[in-house]
């Protein structure tokens, strides 16, 4: 049997058809875009995924021409007709298929439609809300049809690419027990074992590293993960990542093929040539830098500067106690900032404490290199000289100061650099990729709803990751300075994606666990499988994952991740298409042995 192009109803896709096709008898199939009625003659533009065409009917063909008085936009037809080339001046240069029209013999109706809740077309003035929940409808949209091309035409590249570097597609389960990423688990209750639940997977992490015990060597998936966490812009409940291990190799490895993914992704989907090794950062030195863990590197210049020796013996009131405390000094000079106006520079002070700031200290560098500011009369012309000289401001030249704990002021001085980079347009085009290595192990523990460990730290990637050789005899006793085996990817200011070498050795990973204050009993419970595994005879192993729908973001230039999945939820986990989630069915309860509290007890 043979599988026609494009359906055995019709012989073309719609946007298929060109002048080359004059004259021929077709039959084409879709949705009425527009119809515009002459009442002797109508015009239809019908469009399918291939693109869009035009389709007249006249008199001559009586039933045609009356189908077409009768259809609306979106209904469903088919058409069988002639191409004929348009004549001369009414060519549409906006149409791929703009030379040519069909002259139709008939006209079918396939489907009727009620009036879309918003017009098929890109520029629609329509709330988000109307928008997902007619999804079917939105997804009609040209940009959002090219945005599912888009992220086809990724994954398909992304398999090609892993494929020809040996790595298997491994499907890992989706009821399985809690891998800890540092969000709650999605809890699925199970009727066969009333009481006991199935948590969905943050992440298949256990089970690529016991495919690597089990001897795959290369394994990569696709793979959905459920991390259910408060919502931001840029997040959803579920989500789809590019997962990835391999045993016997290293980091040069595991960073070696996820830049060629990326390559051939960029190269793919959008003809750019992505410049490979990506430039490395220290985590220290992207922290001390660019305030951001996750720098944008467009942004060319704009570099942090860290003044606390500048200011080790200082007069100024607020900086002494910051650096008494332990604090820093963190500063960042902005070339031409002298022009701004004193309310600019109020501006700039009041979005500082919106972010918790207790100010932000400016100054102007004046012709002669004195700095003008608020704080300069307690400073020393020494001071002065080192501020210049560690931020690189000259004259015409403004220099903001975030004072207070090393990593908030960084962080501060850090956001700033990409909120005056915006505004003032600083932010170069295309894609600046790097890599973000040597993170810290652990850090404080700041209260995410999270499970593991109880002694005040917790995992900056997840309790797999390895430290690196300096630490794995060590870790415990400098947690804070520990570092890992980890490596972050970025692009534009965005985390791409993210992995490490593993822990292979039963013992060390035991040591992590004992040290999150997760006592053998716990361990052997939540992860007993994966120690097990461990002492098994496991090979050296380390992997990555990259984010898909930030991936697809950044190749759509979508300014939400929701654009970029098909049936995306809303900042609240609500699925508007389906209604879901929704109420409890009473039956489902009893089955699986639960009951709901009554709705003021649960917090
Ligand atoms: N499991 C990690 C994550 O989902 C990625 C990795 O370490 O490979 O973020």
């Amino acid at each position: 049997m043979s599988i026609t192009a494009f359906g055995a109803l019709r012989s073309h896709g719609a946007g298929t058809l060109r002048a080359g096709h004059a004259d021929e008898t077709v039959t084409i199939a879709g949705w009425v875009d527009t119809r515009r009625d002459h009442g002797g003659v109508a015009f239809l533009d019908l469009r399918d995924r291939s693109g869009i065409v035009q389709v007249v009917a006249d008199p001559e063909a009586s039933d045609a021409l009356a189908a077409a008085h009768r259809v609306r936009p979106e209904w469903v037809v088919r058409v069988t007709g002639t191409v004929r080339m348009r004549p001369e001046g009414m060519r549409n240069d906006k149409l791929d298929t703009g030379d040519i029209e069909v002259a139709a013999t008939s006209i079918e109706v396939l489907a009727e439609a009620q009036t879309p809740p918003f017009p098929v077309e890109d520029r629609i003035e329509v709330s988000e809300e109307l928008r997902l929940t007619h999804r079917y409808v939105d997804l009609r949209r040209p940009h959002m049809a090219e945005i599912l091309q888009l992220r086809s035409r990724a994954t398909s590249v992304i398999r090609r690419t892993m494929e020809e570097h040996g790595f298997l597609d491994v499907e890992t389960p989706i009821l399985t027990k809690a891998t800890p990423e540092g969000a709650r688990d999605f809890l699925v209750p199970s009727r066969l074992q009333p009481g006991e639940s199935y948590a969905l997977p943050q992440s298949p992490q256990l089970f690529k590293q016991l495919l690597m015990v089990a001897g795959v060597e290369r394994y990569y998936q696709i793979a959905r993960c459920f991390r259910d966490e408060n919502l931001r812009a840029d997040r959803q409940p579920e989500f789809t990542q590019l997962d990835v291990e391999l045993s016997f190799g290293d980091q040069e490895d595991v960073i070696g093929i996820t830049e060629q993914v990326l390559a051939a992704v960029w190269r793919a989907t959008l003809g750019v040539e992505v410049e490979t090794p990506f430039q490395r950062l220290t985590y220290a030195s992207a922290m001390e830098r660019f305030g951001s863990d996750k720098p944008d590197l467009r942004i060319e210049g704009l570099e942090l500067a860290t003044l606390d020796e500048v200011f080790a013996d200082t007069e100024v009131g607020v900086f002494k106690g910051v650096l008494g405390d332990g604090g820093s000094v963190v500063a960042l000079a902005l070339p031409g900032g002298g022009e701004m106006t004193r309310r600019e520079f109020d501006e700039l002070v009041e979005w500082a404490k919106r972010r918790g700031a207790k100010g932000l200290a400016w100054g102007v560098v004046e012709a002669d290199g004195g700095l003008r500011s608020p704080l300069s009369k307690f400073m020393s012309e020494a001071e002065i000289a080192g501020v210049l000289s560690s931020t690189g401001a000259g004259p015409g030249d403004a220099v903001f100061f975030g004072a207070g704990e090393t990593t908030f002021a960084r962080e501060l001085m850090g956001a700033l650099r990409g909120h005056l980079a915006a505004e003032r347009d600083l932010i170069g085009d295309g894609f600046a990729f790097c890599w973000v290595v040597d993170a810290p192990m652990f850090e404080p523990v700041v209260d995410r709803g999270e499970a593991v460990g109880t002694t005040g730290w917790t995992p900056v990637h997840h309790p797999f990751t390895a430290p690196t050789p300096k630490w794995i005899d060590r870790f415990e006793e400098s947690p804070g300075e520990a570092l890992s085996n980890a490596y972050d990817v970025v692009c534009n200011g965005y985390e791409l994606g993210g992995g490490s070498i593993r822990i292979h050795d039963r013992d060390v990973q035991a040591r992590v666990f004992r040290f999150l204050g997760i006592s053998d009993e716990v361990a052997e419970e939540r992860f007993g499988f994966l120690l097990r595994g461990l002492a098994h005879g496991a090979p050296p192993h380390g992997g990555i994952a990259l984010g898909l729908d930030r991936l697809v973001m950044l190749l759509a230039d979508a300014n939400n991740i929701r654009d970029v999945i098909a049936f995306p939820k809303t900042q609240s986990g609500a699925c508007l298409l389906t209604d879901a989630p929704a109420a409890y069915d009473p039956v489902a309860l009893r089955d699986v042995g639960l009951r709901l509290l009554p709705e003021a007890t649960r917090d």
